[in-house]
Parts: structure tokens; C-alpha cells; sequence
């Protein structure tokens, strides 16, 4: 499956409502028709919370709320984005100087990093223009990953006008990388469902090298999502890059703490495999090697021998490099107690008590990851 193409299918436009009111959407705004529609679903994650940056395991499905992009491939080099939500002004830039603000996540700038990162992954120096009409229906900042669909669209969009051809494993990989140039430190779920995901079926992601594995999920089980109306925009605040900073310094100051080579460790998932240790010996070094008060920025550069510098622009992204304490003890405790879970339910599914596992779990609900 992974090793796949994106499925593509015809479809007569007029028995859709969603697609023919796209399609008339569309003639009104630019005056002429899409050429092809591009769909990628948000997601929901089960088990394996905040642990796929750390480079651990996790259990997510697909959601049906998506984003659907109506496409036509222009002569000139021109790439004109429109929304039907009015919320979401048009956009307009040349293809050929792509120019990604960090500073201001406005929403075609996710377009913009799917739009690069295929780009780049082909070298390409000019991009044919385009003109398209985005549709989403994934509620935004709310955990369920409106973002990755969006910049996992823009991705298959660009290849598709391109005429080119990426598994789905590539395009997710290419994604989860390019979504970074908005400035969220993500890992690589959330672009790895939208386009690994299958209906009926949740899946093991596993990183390094990324598959996934089909987790039947209980027949007849309803997974109600909850939406808390709470709004956190990744991109436009630091907590979410500050968790993952925690976990990252987590990592080093571990790693540091049992004599390894620190200074190129960048998840906790490394430090474990250096040290070729289970999960549960893991909580142990933890304990031993971190305290549960949050460390200075000063502490963390005695423990590193470092200087503050180097920490700042060195370790840090440039929304982290100003906070004054990190969380380290909690964040490891919570990311290697995640990944035992996550590897418990593997053992479950592997040995085949799939059923007395959900039971035992009793927990079919399912909490968006807002932060
Ligand atoms: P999420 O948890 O939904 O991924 P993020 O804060 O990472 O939350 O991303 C939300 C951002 O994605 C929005 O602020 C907006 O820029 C973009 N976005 C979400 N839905 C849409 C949409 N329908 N059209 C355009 N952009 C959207
Ligand atoms: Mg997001």
C-alpha cells in the first residue's frame, strides 16, 4: 500500500454537491474550469500522544473532515490560491521565488511549504502556475491536524500539475519536512496519515524507515471527537516548539548524563537505542539523570558546557530561544511512558488480543492534540 501512488479516480462532478459547488465557485472567481480536485484528510490521533518528534511509534486514523482543492494548471508562472472560506484572503506570487514567512503563519503559507518542498525534492528552479480554490472543512488550530492536510494537498496538488510521480511514503516524508519552513518543529504523523491512511483502519506509523501497518479497530466501535472550541495555532504561538525543545534538551542532557556523544542527539528515541535499553529502564535513567523542577536556561548550559549562545542559536528555534525554563523530567517521563503504551498495544496486536485490549482500555474517545 505505502509504496503506492496517491489513488486517483474519475468522478462525474455533478452527482457530488460539495465538488459542483467548488466547481462553480471556482468559474465565478477565475472564469474558467478545475481541471482535477485533491483531497487529503485531517486525522485524530488513538494512542502515542507528542511522541512522533521524539521519534516513537503512534496510532492515528484518518478523519472524513478534509481538504479539497480544486486545480487548473496555467501557461503562465503565476500561482493564484483562493479560499471558499472568506475568512482566508486570495493569494498571489510567481512560482519561481517562493518565500515562506515564519513570522506571520498566514494560511497560504502552508500551501506554500507542500508547493516547496516538492520543488525542492526534484531541484526543480521554475514551477508551472496555477490557479486553485481551497475547501476545508477540518476545524483549524483544533488538534485534529487541518495544517498537514492542508500543506499534504498543496504537496500532491503541485506534483499532480507537475505530471510527476511519488509514492505515498515520499510524499508523506517530503511534508512532514517542508511543513517545518512555517516554523513548527512537527514530527512526521501527521503528514504520514493523511496520506498513508486507509478507511476502516487505524495504522501503526513507525519512523526510521516510515511505515505503517493496519490496526483493526473493534467493529462496530464509534470514536466520538470532541471539539473543545479552544483554538491554539501552532505555528503563530511557541508552545507547541517549546515541548518539543523540552524533549530535544531532554534528550542531549540524558545522553550527556550517561556519557554518550551528546552534541548530535535530537530525540529521546535516540538515547534509547545508543543505550540499547528497554522503555522501562529508560524511566530509570530518567529519574536518575533529570530532577522534576524546571531548568534554567543557565542550568541546562552547565550541564551541556555550553554557553548560553550556543544554546539560543544553536539548540533552539528562533520562538524557543527567548523562553527562561524547560520542562525536561516531565517530558521524558511522559514520552518514554507513551511509547510503552504504544509498544504494549503492538505486542497486543501482535499477539492477537486485540479485542481484550480495547475493552480493557475503555477508552473509544478520542482528544484532538491541540498543544
Ligand atoms: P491544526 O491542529 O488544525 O493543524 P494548526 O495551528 O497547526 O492547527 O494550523 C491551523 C492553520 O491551518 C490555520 O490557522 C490556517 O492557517 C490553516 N488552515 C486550516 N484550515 C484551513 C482552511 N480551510 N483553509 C485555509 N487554511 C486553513
Ligand atoms: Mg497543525
Amino acid at each position: 500500500m505505502a509504496a503506492e501512488d496517491p489513488a486517483t479516480r474519475r468522478v462525474q462532478v455533478a452527482e457530488h454537491p460539495r465538488l459542483l459547488k467548488l466547481k462553480e465557485m471556482f468559474n465565478s472567481k477565475f472564469g474558467s474550469t478545475p481541471k482535477f480536485y485533491v483531497r487529503a484528510p485531517g486525522r485524530v490521533n488513538i494512542i502515542g500522544e507528542h511522541i512522533d518528534y521524539c521519534g516513537y511509534s503512534v496510532i492515528p486514523m484518518a478523519v472524513e473532515q478534509d481538504m479539497l482543492i480544486a486545480v487548473e494548471p496555467v501557461k503562465t508562472h503565476t500561482l493564484q490560491l483562493a479560499n471558499t472560506d472568506p475568512l482566508y484572503l486570495d493569494f498571489s506570487t510567481t512560482a519561481n521565488n517562493i518565500c515562506i514567512d515564519k513570522t506571520k503563519p498566514l494560511w497560504h503559507n502552508y500551501f506554500l511549504c507542500g508547493f516547496k518542498g516538492i520543488q525542492e525534492h526534484f531541484g526543480l528552479s521554475k514551477l508551472p502556475g496555477m490557479n486553485c480554490l481551497v475547501d476545508g472543512n477540518i476545524p483549524p488550530s483544533s488538534g485534529l491536524s487541518s495544517s498537514s492536510a492542508l500543506v499534504c494537498c498543496a504537496g500532491l496538488v503541485t506534483l499532480t500539475v507537475l505530471g510527476l510521480r511519488l509514492s505515498k511514503v515520499e510524499l508523506a516524508e517530503i511534508c512532514a519536512k517542508s511543513e517545518r519552513y512555517i516554523g513548527t518543529e512537527g514530527g512526521g504523523m501527521d503528514q504520514s496519515i493523511s496520506f498513508l491512511a486507509e478507511e476502516g483502519t487505524a495504522k501503526l506509523i513507525e519512523f526510521s524507515p516510515l511505515r505503517a501497518t493496519n490496526v483493526k479497530l473493534p467493529s462496530g466501535a464509534v470514536f466520538v471527537i470532541a471539539n473543545s472550541c479552544v483554538e491554539m495555532n501552532k505555528a503563530a504561538t511557541s508552545h507547541f516548539n517549546v515541548r518539543v525543545m523540552e524533549c530535544r534538551l531532554a534528550a542531549k542532557v540524558l545522553a550527556k548524563h550517561k556519557g554518550l556523544q551528546w552534541d548530535n542527539v535530537l530525540r529521546l528515541e535516540e538515547v534509547q537505542s545508543k543505550l540499547g535499553i528497554s522503555l522501562e529502564e529508560m524511566l530509570l535513567v530518567t529519574e536518575d539523570g533529570l530532577h522534576p523542577e524546571p531548568y534554567s536556561r543557565e542550568e541546562i548550559c552547565r550541564c551541556l558546557g555550553i554557553s548560553l549562545e550556543k544554546l539560543r542559536t544553536q539548540i533552539l528555534t528562533p520562538n524557543t530561544q527567548d523562553e527562561l525554563t524547560f520542562k525536561l523530567y516531565q517530558r521524558a517521563k511522559h514520552v518514554y511512558s507513551e511509547a510503552a503504551r504504544v509498544l504494549q498495544f503492538k505486542q497486543e496486536v501482535w499477539g492477537q488480543r486485540l479485542t481484550t485490549y480495547w475493552s480493557r482500555m475503555g477508552r473509544l474517545h478520542c482528544v484532538p492534540r491541540a498543544h
